[in-house]
């Protein structure tokens, strides 16, 4: 039963520091990682990697965009005075590693805390997870060693400080994890199993159940927020929109309840946690649930986005049509699983040194290639020489592909690459804080510049509890809010919406036409000509479903979905050369000495529109970071 809550908490607020990236944000003093004057010796680092430092761009550069990038400030329309309230200090909206951990660390510390989620509980990218989770732990590893590969993956882009606090924020992060009850694999002397990953120079990948790292972790955090007194869980419960003062702070969350009735979450400080899009493509491994939703409405409420058009694709995707597409994992590959064409050819020998187990950017454009060579709708996976028995060294994909008459042991697997993981997301810095007060982001919907130009397998779970972590011990929630009145007409076309057939909408085809664009135009490879046509296809499709589409909840996740599909467009289009997981055929080469973000940048503008301008700004001192 929903609890109305009116709760007033005082506490002391940390030492302030003046934030140089957000004015008026400031951030606490706390040196959360290294002490002052310890900081690595990152140009060693660069040395080390054999790439030079980034060359500074230049902060905040504005780019010319071809045509407006416009969009509703509301889904729809209400008014906080006539819409029931619940009071928190503390809403966090999305119950996967990231927001879970926020919330159990926030409430530890006194705070009464609201978790919504669109979905059930546990639902979301989060108990997916098959590989691990990355963390330096065993004697010969080192937190220097796991911030050079880190780096090395990121092409220039990562924020070497950020790294550096995630990396060693790790064992304490598991730490948490195991006293909630997590159980990882351990060996006979009972330590932890290690196994090592693409990208990564020792063994620091740890696992639960074998491949069900995430259905464990998950299993855990989604007991521990059952049982947390001061945590109360609002499970299928739509995030519609963030309400925020004109000039002020956010005030809370306009919400659907399943019932769909309108409520409003207010709190002093709201947490984004809502995961990642890769629902916005045709070809994804992520569930229902990821649709963007955290990254369309932090746009609509105007704080700053970053690298949008860094999208990781994983490419090894079961592809039978009418089953999901589940992701086979490189631990496959890794037992001897080799990549052929429909005539039998191993092809991956010929791209790459490491040759099926090349890093997945690479992989996944060889297969892709290959796919239009051989013009077949997939590649295959063969397992004819594994050693050993597929079916036990495998019994997941073995179950799966039974159902669809295909024996792993005998038959090759239709594969293909799929959108894996949102590399940008909503610009924070150390702590978690976004460019708008009151505001913050965790997780795969923000981007703290750990990732770079492409993330390293199991960083992501990394990230995820450790700036949870960090976040749910500097939220300040001095003061539960006090609502002022806040009308909105919202999106009003849609509320004249006439019900006539002939011109109505139909959400599914459109859906369907977004996804379909997302995978051909900016997928595994793009051109100039091919994301301009995206942008002004999916422009004219958001116009039709603003104008003719009625007020629903699949009305405002395709909204979300052209959101962020037509943000990602665009940074892609302005992002002229190959970098990490943007690879694009009219500038197949990274940019010369020049390393910058792509910043969307959103501001209020009237007849009740937000518009969002184009910037560059240089990575490290560019960057919504304090200094460490
Ligand atoms: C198949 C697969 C395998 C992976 N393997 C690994 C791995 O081995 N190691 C690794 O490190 N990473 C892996 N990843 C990536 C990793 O799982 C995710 O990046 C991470 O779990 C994201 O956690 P999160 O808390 O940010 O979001 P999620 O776990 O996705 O949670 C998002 C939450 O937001 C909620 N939400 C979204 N929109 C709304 C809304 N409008 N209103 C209310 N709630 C909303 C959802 O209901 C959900 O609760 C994998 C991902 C996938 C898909």
């Amino acid at each position: 039963m929903l609890a109305n809550r009116c709760l007033i908490y005082r506490r002391r607020v940390p030492e302030q520091v003046p934030n140089p990236d957000f004015p008026g944000r400031p951030s606490s003093g706390w040196d959360w990682v290294r002490p002052r004057g310890q900081e690595a010796p990152l140009g060693l680092i660069w040395a080390m990697i054999g790439l030079s430092p980034p060359t500074r761009a230049g902060s905040a550069t504005p780019l010319a965009l071809d045509e407006q990038l416009r969009f509703e400030r509301y889904l729809t329309r209400f008014r906080t005075r006539h819409t029931p309230a619940y009071r928190f200090d503390l809403v966090v909206l999305g119950g996967g590693v990231a927001g879970s951990v926020a919330a159990l660390t926030a409430a530890a510390r006194g705070l009464e805390v609201a978790v919504v989620t669109k979905g059930g509980l546990s639902e979301g990218n989060t108990r997916y997870a098959r590989g691990g989770l990355a963390v330096v732990w065993g004697a010969e590893d080192s937190f220097e060693s796991h911030v050079v590969d880190t780096l090395a993956c990121g092409r220039g882009l990562c924020e070497e400080a950020v790294v550096e606090r995630i990396v060693r924020g790790g064992p304490a992060a598991v730490e948490f994890l195991q006293q909630i009850g997590t159980h990882f694999d351990r060996g006979p002397e009972g330590d932890w199993v290690l196994s090592r990953e693409g990208g990564h120079s020792y063994p620091r990948i740890i696992h639960a159940r074998g491949d069900s790292t995430g259905l464990e972790i998950q299993r855990a955090l989604s007991d521990a927020l059952r049982s947390e007194p001061r945590i109360t869980t609002f499970p299928d419960t739509f995030a519609i929109d963030l309400l925020v003062e004109p000039e002020g702070p956010v005030q809370g969350v306009l919400t659907q309840t399943p019932s769909g009735n309108l409520v409003v979450f207010g709190a002093p400080e709201v947490l984004l946690a809502t995961g990642g899009a890769g629902q916005i493509y045709r070809e994804t491994t992520n569930p229902v649930v990821a649709t963007g939703d955290g990254l369309a409405m932090a746009a609509r409420a105007g704080a700053r986005l970053r690298d949008l058009e860094f999208v990781q694709f994983h490419p090894t995707c079961l592809y039978i049509a009418g089953a999901a597409r589940v992701l086979i994992s490189e631990i496959v590959r890794g037992a001897g699983g080799t990549l052929v064409d429909r005539d039998g050819v191993a092809f991956m020998a010929d791209m790459h040194p490491a040759g099926d187990l090349a890093p997945r950017d690479v992989v996944s454009r060889a297969v892709f290639r290959r796919m239009i060579e051989t013009e077949d709708t997939n590649v295959y996976l063969d397992l004819s020489e594994v050693e050993g028995d597929p079916h036990a060294l495998f019994p997941s994909i073995s179950r799966t592909c039974r159902v669809f008459g295909i024996d792993i042991a005998r038959d090759p697997i239709p594969v293909r690459p799929g959108a894996h993981y949102f590399v940008g997301g909503i610009a924070v810095d150390g702590d978690g804080r976004s460019s708008l007060p009151g505001l913050w982001g965790v997780g795969e919907c923000a981007s703290t510049g750990l990732h770079g130009a492409n993330r390293m397998g199991s960083n992501s779970l990394l990230e995820g509890l450790v700036m949870g972590m960090r976040a749910g011990e500097t939220f300040h929630a001095q003061v539960a809010t006090v609502f002022k009145e806040l009308a909105s007409d919202g999106c009003a076309k849609r509320w004249q919406h006439t019900g006539d057939p002939v011109l109505d909408v139909n959400i599914e085809d459109l859906t369907y036409s977004l996804k379909s664009i997302m995978w051909r135009q900016l997928g595994v490879e793009r051109s100039a000509e091919g994301m301009r046509e995206a942008v002004q296809k999916i422009g004219f499709w958001q116009r039709a479903v603003r104008d003719l589409a009625p007020a629903t909840m699949p009305t405002f996740t395709l909204t979300n979905m052209l959101t962020v599909a037509r943000m990602t467009a665009v940074s892609g289009l302005s992002r002229e050369e190959s970098r990490g997981v943007h690879y694009r055929i009219d500038h197949p080469e990274a940019s010369e000495g020049l390393a910058w973000h792509t910043i969307l940048a959103p501001s209020r503008v009237a007849d009740g529109e937000v518009e969002i301008q184009l910037e560059r700004a240089e990575v490290g001192s560019g960057s919504p970071l304090p200094t460490p």
